[in-house]
Formats: structure tokens, sequence, C-alpha cells
């Protein structure tokens, strides 16, 4: 199902929306040690934010999308089409465009990659990818979330160790926005068994050597022990593309 987002929405303010972080995490019962179910908290923020949330989806599992398709049915799902991803990737975004009940809405960045080049020289991503990410990622989305209060993403504490604290359910200070991560505490194998249980549609890539994936100019295959997001930026010593940090 494909949806445009038009007008912005009167948002509540930042000191309100931190105070709804803390009676949200009050009312599911979140602590340290404990987390509240994934559809729970989807039901919260869908709740809490009706139309003034959205998640962002990589294209690479879909398992946070199915979940909002079954608790919050016409979610909007904002997919980051930076120019640069694998035919694959497009694959699945189509894919769940067409099946699952959930609005998704393709961010794009203002330079296309051949005028990014004109403007920065040849690719960029391989001489300042923080630049790119700055350009392709987090300014899309940033220009997107002005229309939102909350933003959700798949995110989960076992993906890296630079997420290992990830809370479900925080204010983003950067954006001053409320971060929803219903995930946060699923391991590997509670994704892999969700994923069988409902037939969720699966990036190719992730059964062919890639466990981490992101654009196809930034990302590698990874050895099997090594590392998964190993992958990621391989040699540059980034991690993160920024939207998460
Ligand atoms: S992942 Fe690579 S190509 Fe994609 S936006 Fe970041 S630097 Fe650019």
């Amino acid at each position: 199902m494909t949806a445009q987002i038009s007008g912005r929405p009167v948002l509540r303010s930042a000191d309100e929306l931190q105070r709804i972080v803390d009676e949200g995490i009050a009312e599911l019962g979140i602590s340290e040690g404990h987390d509240a179910d994934a559809r729970d908290v989807i039901a919260w923020a869908a709740r809490t934010f009706g139309s003034k949330w959205a998640l962002t989806a990589s294209m690479q599992d879909t398992v946070l999308a199915h979940l909002v398709s079954q608790v919050a049915p016409g979610t909007d799902v904002l997919f980051l089409e930076t120019g640069y991803h694998f035919p694959e990737t497009l694959a699945t975004r189509d894919a769940v465009r067409e099946r699952y009940d959930v609005n998704v809405v393709d961010l794009v960045p203002e330079q296309t990659p051949a005028q990014q080049d004109e403007t920065y020289g040849k690719d960029l991503f391989g001489t300042n990818p923080d630049l790119c990410c700055l350009l392709r990622k987090e300014a899309p989305l940033d220009e997107a979330m002005e229309r939102y209060e909350a933003w959700g993403s798949g995110m989960r504490r076992a993906e890296a160790v630079t997420r290992t604290g990830a809370p479900q359910i925080s204010f983003d200070l950067r954006r001053r926005r409320v971060k929803v991560a219903p995930l946060a505490a699923w391991s590997d194998a509670d994704v892999e068994a969700y994923v069988k249980e409902h037939d969720v549609i699966m990036n190719p890539l992730l059964s062919q050597g890639y466990p981490s994936i992101g654009c196809a100019t930034c990302t590698r295959k990874v050895a099997p022990g090594e590392d998964p997001r190993s992958g990621r930026w391989a040699g540059t010593g980034k991690i993160e593309c920024g939207i998460n940090l």
C-alpha cells in the first residue's frame, strides 16, 4: 500500500513529549531489566501519537513492519531511498508495499547521485561517508520528522555493541521527538522464530552473506563468525549512519 505524506500537523512541545515518554514507560511497566511486549509498545505508540508516528525501515528483515501492520495497520513506514540500494532491497520494499497493510513512503535526498557527484566530487560515499549519510539519510529523515511526534525503528540491542543500551521508549534529544524501539529486547532467535511463524518478507541478501544490509556501495559480504555489522562501511572506521544515534 502506498501513500503520500502531506501537510504539517501541529506537534506537541518537547516538554510535553518528554512527559509522554515518562508516562509511557510507567504505563508499560518498563524498568531496568524489564521490557514490555513489542506489541504493547506498538499499540501504545499508535494510541498515543495516532498518525503522528512513523516507522523507519531498512527493508532487511521487515519483522517490525509486519508486526505494525498487524497491531496498527495503516502506519507510515519511511524508507530512505538513498539511490544506492541493492536491487534486492528495493524489491523487498516493493513487496512490503504490496503485501503489508502499511503506508510505505520513500524519503528521497535533495540531489540525485549524479547531482551529488557534480557538487561534491565523484562517489562521496568513498571520500566522506559521514557527509554522504548526512545528505542522503539524516537530512531527508529530519525533514520528514517535521510531520511526526514519534518514530519507531527495528533497532535491537543484540545487533551491535553501539546498541546494547537501547531503550524501548526514549526522547530523542537531537530530533526532539519520541523514539520507539519495540524490538529492542529481541534476540536473533526471537526474530528467526517470528519470521518462521508469520512468513515475513526477507531481503534475500540476508541468506547470501549479508547479515546487515545498507547501501550497496557501503556494504560487503561478511565471513561466517565475523561481526555481522563489520560489512558496513568496512575499512572506514564508521559504524553507524547517524539516524540511530
Ligand atoms: S551508506 Fe554509503 S552510500 Fe549510503 S548514504 Fe551512507 S555513505 Fe552514502
